[in-house]
This record gives structure tokens, sequence and C-alpha cells, in this order.
């Protein structure tokens, strides 16, 4: 367990400008219960007070390996895309814009909310396993994956929603690591992932000695899943996010046998952002505006024009037994929201 908002471990970027430079900071992942019926606990290394985003990244959530069935009801996204990653286990992800597919390790899916989107997603168990089984928790299979959000730029923000799957990513293999490429180019190879700002991320499996190219405008990050490595010095193990700056050509490091890890990374992100609950917007009156928007469609009903914002998922209706439902925003703080901002000097 990591203490809430610890202070980087090592500070060699400029003072109060993460983004500009290469350095290498440790920023320590913190334990987040998500809560409901079967309680899920996620390690989460972005956002962080004084770094918001890595790129356009500006949440990364890993979980498991656990033997816990994801059970997440609808609920709604704006101005985000999020990147779902399964590494164990296999997800049904249904959407308010007619998606209802599983994503298996390997597959890809990402959800661009833009103006606004709703969706579901169940761990897909074995036949004849039900969660509400007495000692169901005990048969479960193991479940392990990554969630990542996005921040879409301002010009693209209220775009129409829209959903992508990608079964076939493309794969760079050499000698010394091979690498997954989820979004963006990586060694020459560019996956299909719609994306609305300059960004990486690649999952790379590496061994021994490694030189991994880069793009010196943008800044990255590394996670490691497995194993451990050695970049500059600091030993990087499961757990921290390893910020790394900007303006590498390439990155050196050591990994032990077997070290898996995720690379992040894009053209620092410039747009203050105010993230709260599932949304990412620019003002408080936007972010309390998407809030009230998701509540009327439960004090409405779904079937009322104003409420298609977010719209509907099969699925999900009355008759749905154990899915039935939805998740109910929270209140909004009695505080105005503020934007995040980049680390600056003073604060
Ligand atoms: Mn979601």
């Amino acid at each position: 367990m990591t203490n809430l908002e610890t202070a980087p471990s090592q500070e060699v970027c400029p003072a109060g400008h993460p983004g500009q430079g290469p350095c290498v900071q440790l920023w320590p992942s913190r334990d987040v219960p998500l809560g409901g019926v079967r309680n899920m606990t996620v390690s989460r290394t972005l956002p962080q007070r004084g770094l918001p985003t890595v790129g356009a990244w500006c949440f990364l959530d890993s979980f498991g390996p656990d033997r816990v069935a994801m059970g997440v009801l609808p609920h709604p996204h704006m101005g985000l895309q999020t990147v779902t990653w399964p590494l164990l286990g296999e997800v049904r992800h249904r959407d308010s814009v007619g998606s209802d597919v599983v994503v298996r390790p390997g597959q890809l899916n990402i959800m661009t909310a833009g103006r606004g989107i709703s969706h579901s997603e169940f761990a897909v168990l074995p036949a004849g396993l039900h969660l509400n089984a007495p000692d169901g928790s005990a048969l479960l299979p193991l479940s392990r994956g990554l969630q990542l959000w996005v921040a879409l730029p301002d010009a693209v923000r209220h775009r129409t929603p829209s959903f992508q799957q990608i079964v076939d990513l493309p794969v760079v293999a050499t000698d010394s690591f091979r690498a997954t490429v989820l979004v963006g180019e990586f060694a020459g190879q560019r996956s299909p992932a719609i994306m609305y700002s300059p960004i990486v991320g690649a999952d790379i499996s590496a061994s021994g000695a490694v030189e991994l190219p880069l793009n010196p405008v943008f800044e990255h990050a590394v996670l490691v899943l497995d194993g451990s490595a050695v970049i500059e010095g600091q030993t990087v193990d499961p757990g921290p996010l390893a910020f790394l700056g900007t303006g590498r050509e390439s990155l050196r490091l050591e990994a032990t046998p077997g070290t898996r890890f995720m690379l992040l990374g894009g053209e620092p992100f410039e747009e203050d952002i105010l993230m709260w609950w599932n949304f990412v917007g620019r003002t408080h009156e936007e972010v309390e505006k998407a809030r009230e928007d998701w509540e009327a469609q439960a004090l409405l009903g779904e079937d009322d024009a104003r409420v298609a914002r977010f719209g509907l998922i099969n699925g999900h209706g009355p008759d749905a037994g154990a899915e039935a439902g939805r998740i109910p925003a929270p209140p909004m703080p009695g505080v105005q929201l503020k934007p995040r901002t980049r680390n600056r000097a003073g604060e």
C-alpha cells in the first residue's frame, strides 16, 4: 500500500517542468477501492498531483491478477477515450453506440466518448459459473488488465461517440524485445487505433540490455508489469510509474528475464483538464451539466428525448436481473472544481 500523493523519489527534470528534458521520476501507485458489491481494488498511477498526464494519457489503472469478476454496470464518459487492455481473462463490453463485444488478451478496445457515451463491462465467466454462487469467488478465473484514458483535445472533445476494437495489433520483434503497438507508432509499426493527439502506447517484453527507439518530442513513462527494469541506475519494479520526460531519441534499459512493461508517451498535453468521476472537461459547469444529464436518465426514464446524450445499452433493461441498473453519479463536491494543471514551480 502506498501513500497518497507522495512526492516523487527523484527530481532530475528542470524544476517545476516535468515535461521538459529527460529524467527518471518514480511516481508511486495508490490502491483505490472501486466499491460495488464485488469489491475490486486497482493500482492507480495516473493522474497524480504534479503529473496529471503523460502525453494525453490522463488515467492509468492496473488491476489483478486476482480472482475478481469484473462487473461494471452502465456508466457514462465524456471528453476522453477509454483504452482497455486485458492481460488475463475476457471482458464483455456493451455501449450506447450499439457495440457488444468480448475483448481478450492481445486485443484492444478503444471507446471514444466525445460529447457522451455510456458502457458496461462484465467478466466472461466459464459456462455454469454464476457470480452469485455462494462459493463462486473461489472458482473465478484470474483476471488482470489495464484501464487507461486518453484526454481528447479541445477541438475534438465534443465529437460523436464511437467504438473501435482491434484484434490484430502490429508487433515489433527484435533480438532483445517484442513490442505490441497499441496506439500510435513504435519502432516503425503503426497501430490502426484512431487517436486524436500525437501519442504512443506499447506493451513490451524484454530481457537483458535493450534500446528502444523513441520520439524525442514526446514525453514518456514506463509501467512495469512483470519482472524489473533498471533505467539510468534506477530500479523500476511493478507498482510505480516511471516518468522519463522528453527529449529522448531512445531509451536504454536493463531488464531481468521475463520483464514486461507498458511504454506510454505523447506530445506534452498543454490543455488544463478538469477530471471528475468519469468525465474529462474544462470547467466546473460543464462537468456539472454532464452529471445532471446522466442523472436525468434515471429520473426521466430511458425513452425520454432529453436523456439521449449518454444513450442506451442493450441488455441492461429492467428485465436484466443482476445486470439491471446503472451506476449513479456521486454528488458534486461542495467546492468549485478546478482544472488539473501541469506541475509548476511553487506548487
Ligand atoms: Mn468506463
